[in-house]
């Protein structure tokens, strides 16, 4: 195996990526094999639909296909040996059946090049004796690694974009477009580009289709459950049975409190589905307690303490411990072996588990926070805002968003958001927002300074409102007094990082390390074109985003 698509990759003298039996996340040798060989399998998928599609016969089942298939090797996602080789029979499924409508349609037969031609072997170890044709950095000997950081980051990318897809589609949502997108920029990778220039346009057209993503995802939150509110969540738990739910998925959430409804039996929240009490369809039932515990690297601790059963419903699952292993659940995209998968929304396991477990004896001491602003609560406050911005009283704005994770050094985006001058406000999203979000920051007239605008899952509300702000002042994003201040762990960040790119956006300071695959050489790209900074100490980034406003 190698892997380095994650933040907590494995670091050591001279180089980095997960190389051993096991990645630091705990996916074994043969998963990561496996999960190599399905993205070289949804490669092929992609050369035929972007074919099938030229030739009149577009199949966007395929499209969902490779959205599906593409979230579950996200870091921390699926870890099931078995549900992987799943997805490469599908995918060869689903290739057949376009090549066939290719040939149908264009009454000959329709052969392309690449992993399009891969015969792909129905036998484990057929498959994976076949691994390095489809590793991360096969082919690095000819092209060099700066061409593979590319590749890299435009892969990790779209895995990124697609797990945002398929969010979009758990809401009923999709785009020809988007569908088309994915192709194009997948058939394109499946080619193995070398032009630099050509790798990183790439980029920017998967960003564009990201920036498609994230508005699909916005409205079909809103249409499934209403607009978000300011809302003050409980995040201490009270007496009373109780369910954990963790992970991204709204729908799955719903469905846990139709089915828990008059049974007593309280939901709570983790991680980054805090955003959720905020939407008004979901914060009308009354049993949905509270949220429960940190970001998603403190779970072993969280799921050991919680007393109920615990559904795990989109990235990011760590190993289960034996103290909880018999009580967590897995749904969608995820898998860990031996845990138990629900498919189809029948959550009836869960209920029976909360019941025959003890739930909270009594009421913890009650600690809140804040949620629910998204772009119309805060756009609804435009003008107190753009006032505050013209008389002086609001000076900065920062963004400071994206994943929480292990490795030290984070503690960096709590000190920076405690040191943010009082006429500054902080906009967050992401679980990066568990290393704050209990700080009380206050408010400048009637505003609070910390404003969570949601789960990662709704930048495009973050990216609105910085639209919506240059808009008002008549100027350039870049122009704004806007810094973004964005903590990446996993593929979902380098997706949004592609979009604001995409977007122009410049000056991003990103932390807490720079991901393992840009090399130094598309460092330097990224820094002339688009101003890329890492970050250093608070003090100094903090002055450095206020001097550079001052000018
Ligand atoms: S996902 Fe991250 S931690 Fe896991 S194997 Fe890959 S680089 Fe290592
Ligand atoms: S913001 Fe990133 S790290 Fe946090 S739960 Fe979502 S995907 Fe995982």
């Amino acid at each position: 195996m190698f892997c380095y698509q994650c933040e907590e990759t494995a670091r050591y003298e001279g180089g980095a990526g997960c190389n051993s039996t096991v990645g630091m996340c705990g996916k074994d040798e043969q998963t990561s094999d496996l999960q190599d060989l399905l993205i070289y399998a949804v490669k092929g998928v992609a050369q035929y639909a972007q074919k099938a599609r030229e030739l009149g016969v577009a199949d966007n089942e395929a499209g969902r296909f490779m959205m599906r298939a593409m979230f579950t090797t996200l870091t921390n996602v699926n870890f099931v040996p078995a549900r992987i080789n799943a997805l490469i029979k599908e995918a060869k499924e689903t290739k057949d059946r376009l090549k066939d409508a290719c040939e149908k349609a264009a009454g000959s037969a329709v052969e392309l090049e690449g992993p399009a031609s891969w015969r792909i072997p129905a036998e484990t170890s057929e498959l994976l004796a076949q691994a390095e044709m489809a590793a991360i950095r096969a082919g690095e000997a000819e092209v060099g690694e700066d061409i593979i950081g590319l590749r890299s980051l435009l892969l990790y990318g779209m895995k990124g974009i697609c797990a945002y897809g398929f969010h979009a589609l758990v809401l009923d949502k999709e785009a020809d477009e988007v569908f088309a997108g994915i192709e194009d920029v997948l058939a394109y990778l499946a080619s193995d580009p070398t032009d630099v220039n050509e790798l990183t346009a790439k980029a920017l057209e998967g960003g564009k289709v990201n920036y498609k993503i994230m508005e699909l995802l916005d409205a079909g939150a809103r249409d499934k459950f209403g607009i978000p509110e300011p809302t003050q969540v409980r995040m201490s738990p009270k007496a009373g049975k109780a369910i954990l739910i963790s992970g991204h998925d709204m729908v799955d959430l719903k469905a846990i409190l139709e089915q828990t409804e008059g049974t007593g039996i309280n939901v709570y929240t983790h991680g980054e589905m805090l955003p959720s009490h905020a939407y008004p369809e979901l914060k009308k039932f009354e049993h949905l307690a509270g949220n429960y515990g940190g970001a998603w690297q403190d779970q072993q601790q969280d799921f050991a303490d919680f007393p109920g059963p615990i559904l795990m419903t989109s990235n990011c699952l760590i190993e289960p411990q034996a103290s909880y292993r018999q009580r967590i659940f897995t749904t969608g995209p995820v898998g860990w072996p031996g845990l138990r998968h629900i498919e189809g929304h029948n959550f009836s396991m869960l209920v029976q588990a909360a019941k025959a477990l003890p739930g909270f004896a009594q009421d913890a001491e009650e600690k809140t926070a804040m949620v629910g602003f998204g772009r119309e609560s805060i756009l609804g406050v435009a003008d107190t805002v753009i006032d505050a911005v013209k008389g002086g009283a609001i000076k900065h704005f920062f963004l400071v968003g994206g994943c929480d994770g292990h490795l030290p050094g984070r503690s960096y985006y709590t000190d920076f958001v405690e040191q943010a001058p009082k006429d500054t406000v902080v906009l967050t999203l992401g679980c990066g927002k568990y290393r704050f979000n209990h700080l009380d920051l206050g408010d400048i007239g009637g505003v609070p300074r910390l404003l969570d605008v949601g789960q990662c899952n709704d930048s495009y509300s973050a990216i609105q409102v910085a639209i919506a702000l240059a808009d008002a002042f008549d100027c350039d994003i870049n122009e704004l007094p806007l810094t973004l201040n964005i903590s990446w762990f996993e593929q979902k960040a380098a997706a949004v990082l592609l979009t604001l790119l995409a977007l122009n956006v410049k000056g991003i300071r990103l932390g807490p390390t720079l991901p393992a695959f840009l090399t130094p050489a598309v460092v330097n790209t990224l820094v002339e074109a688009f101003d890329i900074k890492t970050i250093t100490t608070p003090e100094a980034d903090l002055a450095d985003a206020l001097g550079a406003a001052a000018e």
